[in-house]
């Protein structure tokens, strides 16, 4: 017998939750496993709080963290894995892209003794462009980055009581679950599923803020791109070397008066752009830094299940009401 936990991140979702948490119990039950779901809100604009304090209150396998404003999901999947009580714990998420019939099969390959399992969507239904995008930035990620990661590897896994244990005991702010789910190690497990559409509602990640996060990979992992950075000045700075001498011979030894103002141009635009691009990697390093001396808590919490006061005939618990905690 393992007690699973079930950590849904939900921002806007109220359209999508209870479907989901219905589809999610529909599928958890058959497995008499005990469990437990730990939503958290990540201060959502619609009914999704007021929908889980139903859930709740309906229900005492259901837990949920609300957080004052919206964090992103990385604060709040951490915030859900720190409530999770479980011997194994899945992280998936409320708008039924995850689908929640996989997680007994999860259950069951985490019984061979795998500490993560890892379900990965394949690109099925996917715009042709996100599609080879995302397959080029896992190219340049693969050759950057000193932790491995997947494509189609997200955050649909189930990870052991230990495994959680470690990704809890990291205390860095710039979270970036998927490297840190690498960077942990310990026997992991894949198998595939089909990509499916969110059920309703809309995704949050535009363009940009899929560019965001890319970049906070590409970062909150190694040093890689300032090392890189470095091999382009010198790289520059020897084939500047080399031209220099060059139009020098020429003059001296063959008497070639070169008209030079177009490369004078051309190599001080190149210079210039390298440069500034250069220092924006050196100042997002130091951004990190200014962010991770502050220490500041990943989150805020507003509200939680224990200030809902459940049905008493279906839990048998008399919880106290009203108070929210306000800090993590
Ligand atoms: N999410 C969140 N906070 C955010 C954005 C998203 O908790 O700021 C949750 C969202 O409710 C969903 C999951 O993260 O459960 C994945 O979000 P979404 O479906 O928008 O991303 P996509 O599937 O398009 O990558
Ligand atoms: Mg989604």
């Amino acid at each position: 017998m393992v007690h699973l936990s079930v950590v849904v991140p939900c921002f806007n979702e109220a359209e999508v939750i209870d479907t989901f948490h219905t589809a999610l119990v529909a599928a958890l039950e058959p497995t008499r496993e005990t469990f437990e779901i730990c939503y958290v809100d990540d201060g959502s604009s619609d009914r999704t709080l007021q929908r889980l304090r139903h859930l709740a209150a309906d229900d005492p396998r259901v837990r949920f963290t609300s957080f004052s404003r919206n964090f992103g999901k990385e604060p709040a999947m951490l915030a859900g894995l720190r409530t999770a009580g479980g011997d194994a714990v899945v992280l998936m998420d409320a708008d039924l892209q995850h689908p929640p019939e996989l997680v007994p099969r999860m259950l069951e390959m985490h019984r061979h003794g795998y500490d993560q399992v890892v379900a990965q969507r394949d690109r099925a239904g996917e715009g042709a462009v996100r599609s080879s995008l995302s397959r080029a930035y896992y190219r340049l990620v693969r050759r950057c980055m000193d932790v491995q990661l997947v494509d189609g590897e997200g955050d649909f896994r189930l990870l052991s009581r230990r495994a959680v244990d470690c990704v809890l005991s990291l205390p860095e702010s710039n979270r970036f679950s998927k490297g840190i789910f690498s960077w942990i190690g310990f026997d992991s497990v894949s198998f595939t599923y089909q990509n499916v559409e969110r059920a309703a509602g809309e995704s949050k990640w535009g363009g940009r803020r899929l560019l965001n996060y890319g970049i906070d990979g590409l970062l909150s992992f190694n040093t890689r791109p300032l090392r890189l950075a470095i091999h382009t000045g010198l790289c520059l700075f020897l084939s500047a070397l080399a031209y220099a001498l060059w139009i020098i011979g020429s003059d001296l030894f063959v008497g070639i008066d070169t008209p030079g103002y177009t490369t004078l141009l051309t190599v001080i635009v190149a210079l210039g752009g390298i440069q500034l691009a250069t220092l924006g990697v050196v100042g997002e390093y130091v951004g990190r830094i200014y962010h991770e001396a502050k220490r500041r808590p990943h989150y805020v919490v507003r509200e939680t299940e224990t200030s809902v006061s459940r049905v008493p005939a279906r839990s048998g618990l008399g919880t106290p009401g009203g108070r929210a905690r306000t800090t993590s």
